[in-house]
């Protein structure tokens, strides 16, 4: 693109990707998530360009770029500018300060590998551009209008939570965050002497995005027939094990199971937090354990790639717990690994999945880490 040949860089946004510990497919359901930032982001290079309306946006790690029109935003047939798109038509809807821009970006985070590549792209440029045109946003009015962006030009009704652990992040800590009030305790994580080891399955299904919509919508169906017999809830969070059980005969066995993993699951998240706080790491594991078993059989957004480096884990004893992480149908498995055993077990699982799929497993190591950062890097004299 012609813009790249002048482009003087004024304002640098790093924006990482997330695990999330524990907590899955709970915060659109207003329940409690555990996430952290990790140390793979993605790297943004903004410039105000001098024009009112003309933007340019390069992806650097997809060799490919558009320019847009602040007056004429509409959805794009190419998937990953609904992200940018989406979060402008946001932003105009908020400020009129946003005037021409040009951002080349940049990642070393696997993308649609449940680490959250597309929070890291919204809130990144929503970060960037904030600080650019000075617009006035607070973190949080950043963080919902990448989720805002996500539903509408994305098409992924998907909760609070990528967005809010990308930019919200501590590094040392997980969030406690609570859905429904966005209350949230940043709660320190010290698993010494035991690491947190991703392996990527490296399968991306095309209908994670349809499914999680379908999740979603199964839920809210679970809800309206759980009000017939309590009217005062309004979402899964406020719905207890005995409640559900209550309810059985209303439901379909499929809805009951949502329910079901998902009440369960915000109670695990609370555990959770309790056993980091007691650095209690068996526990941490076998909450781990317990959750993928939700995800697997009651949610069903695992896939059998996920399910079998789940299962191959629990022959090692150096591996506390192990489940797949974020949306599903692939992506990562977080493995809570001791240190001295983390290439003995990173080798053993490589070479299994290898004979079984045909894959080569990409694992690495992630640290809880902090949230967006901008470096301006136009000197103020
Ligand atoms: P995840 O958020 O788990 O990585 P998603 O399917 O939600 O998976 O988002 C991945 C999508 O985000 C990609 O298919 C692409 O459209 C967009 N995306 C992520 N990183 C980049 C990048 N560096 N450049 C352009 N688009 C990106
Ligand atoms: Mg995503």
């Amino acid at each position: 693109m012609q813009f790249i040949k002048d482009f003087t860089s004024e304002l640098k946004v790093v924006s990482p990707g997330r695990i999330n510990l524990i907590g899955e497919h709970t915060d659109y359901n207003m329940g409690y998530v555990l996430p952290t930032a990790i140390e793979k982001n993605i790297t943004f290079e903004l410039q105000k360009n001098g024009s009112k309306d003309t933007c340019n946006v390069y992806s650097k790690t997809f060799d490919t770029g558009f320019e847009l029109n602040l007056n004429r935003i509409a959805r794009s047939n190419v998937e990953w500018q609904n992200y940018i798109l989406g979060v402008i038509n946001e932003i105009l809807k908020r400020s009129d300060k946003l005037k021409g821009f040009d951002c080349i970006l940049e990642s070393n985070l696997p993308t649609g590998s449940g680490l959250s590549s597309s929070a890291a792209l919204e809130c990144g440029l929503a970060y960037g551009l904030n600080e650019l045109f000075d617009l006035g946003l607070s973190k949080l009015d950043i963080v919902q209008l990448s989720q805002t962006a996500e539903h509408t030009y994305a098409g992924t009704q998907c909760g609070i939570m990528d967005q809010y652990a990308s930019v919200m992040s501590r590094a040392g800590h997980v969030i406690l965050l609570d859905c429904l009030s966005l209350e949230s305790n940043y709660i320190p994580i010290d698993l010494n002497p035991y690491k947190i080891i991703l392996l990527n399955t490296k399968v991306s299904h095309n209908l994670a995005t349809s499914e999680y919509n379908v999740r979603k919508q199964e839920c809210e169906q679970g809800v309206s027939i759980i009000k017939n017999k309590y009217p005062k809830v309004n979402s899964l969070r406020e719905v207890t094990q005995e409640m559900l059980v209550d309810c059985k005969n209303d439901l379909s066995q499929k809805v009951f199971n949502r329910c079901s993993f998902i009440v369960s699951e915000n109670q695990r998240v609370l555990q959770m937090a309790d056993a980091l706080r007691l650095k209690d790491h068996k526990k941490v594991g076998d909450l781990l354990y317990d959750a993928h078993e939700g995800i697997s059989k009651l949610y069903e957004v695992s896939c059998p790639e996920s399910d079998f480096l789940v299962n191959f884990s629990k022959s090692f004893h150096t591996v506390l717990g192990a489940r797949q992480t974020g949306g599903g149908f692939g992506g990562c498995t977080l493995n809570i690994v001791h240190a001295d055993a983390v290439s003995d077990f990173v080798e053993s699982a490589a070479k299994a999945y290898k004979e079984k799929f045909n894959i080569d497993l990409e694992p690495f190591k992630v640290e809880p880490s902090g949230g967006t950062t901008a470096i301006s890097l136009i000197s103020s004299n």
